[in-house]
């Protein structure tokens, strides 16, 4: 989101590191020297009425809380909340696997809001690395059929191999939508935080059904939605936004088991040194899914 990068102009990017503990503060127990390592850039106090509703990602201390410098650093400090907090060993998962637990992690979010095992027909609408990673995070939870709502035609046939059953264009959904008697979806989860695709999923969920909301509008613009058609339908709009300490805990278990292997998302992988690439080559999309800046290990001290 390029208007939400603007804002960062200045500080160092990178909230989905996975490194090796090189030195570990005398309060922490569960991290040892020499392991590798997921390190939440936020991380939630634990004890505030936020914390203990599950709301973590809107508890102050998750708010103010962040890795020094950023991911893309030789060396990353990790603050007490963090370390305490959202930290764990991952040892047991190769690193191009480590480093989707944030990721995965934002997706279980988003189903903390469906029942995906319940519901029989969901659509991802977007399929850039999010919305593929959904479909994946959606499989493993025991969704029953997944249509992927995609414009470019290289992500819809990566839709369909990853698991999709149908794979359809924005225009092709709408055609759908429009015939009368078309059975409509269940749940949606919106990629693009755009409101016009947030409007067109209002349109293809069935009545009671649910559209979740993973990326934000831009700041200030309004989406012209008919909350009267809503009310009827008792359509549920819910924002799903990052994640927190039990679902990273969960994403290391399903990335553990193999139950989500999305590792098969990585298209690029970039040194360090190229890191501005990675980044211009993950801004063009299509063929691009997860971009990979990978750093020299033999640097370490
Ligand atoms: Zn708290
Ligand atoms: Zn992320």
């Amino acid at each position: 989101m390029e208007w939400y990068l603007a804002k960062k102009v200045g500080t160092v990017l990178g909230h989905e590191p996975v490194g090796v503990a090189v030195q570990v503060g005398r309060n922490v127990r569960h991290v040892r020297e020499g392991e590798l390592v997921f390190a939440h850039h936020h991380a939630p106090c634990m004890q505030c009425r936020y914390c203990a509703a599950g709301d973590h990602v809107h508890c102050p201390t998750w708010r103010r809380t962040k890795l020094d410098p950023g991911g893309m650093a030789e060396f990353i400090r990790v603050p007490k909340e963090n370390a305490l907090h959202d930290s764990f060993a991952i040892d047991d998962l190769d690193p191009e696997r480590g480093i989707f637990v944030e990721p995965l992690g934002c997706s279980l979010r988003a189903f903390r809001h469906l029942r995906p095992e319940r519901m029989s027909l969901g659509a991802i609408i977007g399929c850039g690395p999010m919305g593929l990673l959904n479909l994946l995070a959606a499989r493993a939870l025991g969704a029953q059929e997944l249509w992927a709502i995609e414009p470019d035609e290289d992500r819809r046939a990566m839709a369909l191999a990853l698991g999709a059953q149908r794979a359809l264009t924005p225009d092709q959904m709408r055609a759908l939508c429009d015939q009368p008697g078309f059975e409509r979806v269940d749940y949606a989860i919106v990629g693009p935080g755009r409101p016009d695709v947030i409007l067109e999923a209002t349109r293809c969920v069935r009545s009671g059904g649910v559209v979740v909301l993973f990326a934000p509008t831009p700041t200030g613009e309004r989406t012209p939605l008919d909350l009267g058609d809503l009310y009827f339908r008792e359509v549920t709009l819910t924002p799903a936004y990052s994640c927190g300490p039990l679902e990273t805990r969960r994403a290391y278990e399903l990335l553990r088991s193999g139950a989500v292997q999305p590792e098969q998302l990585i298209s690029h992988r970039f040194p360090l040194e190229e890191v501005q690439c990675a980044y211009d080559v993950a801004k063009q999309g299509r063929k691009t899914i997860k971009v990979v800046v990978r750093f020299d290990q033999e640097k370490a001290p």
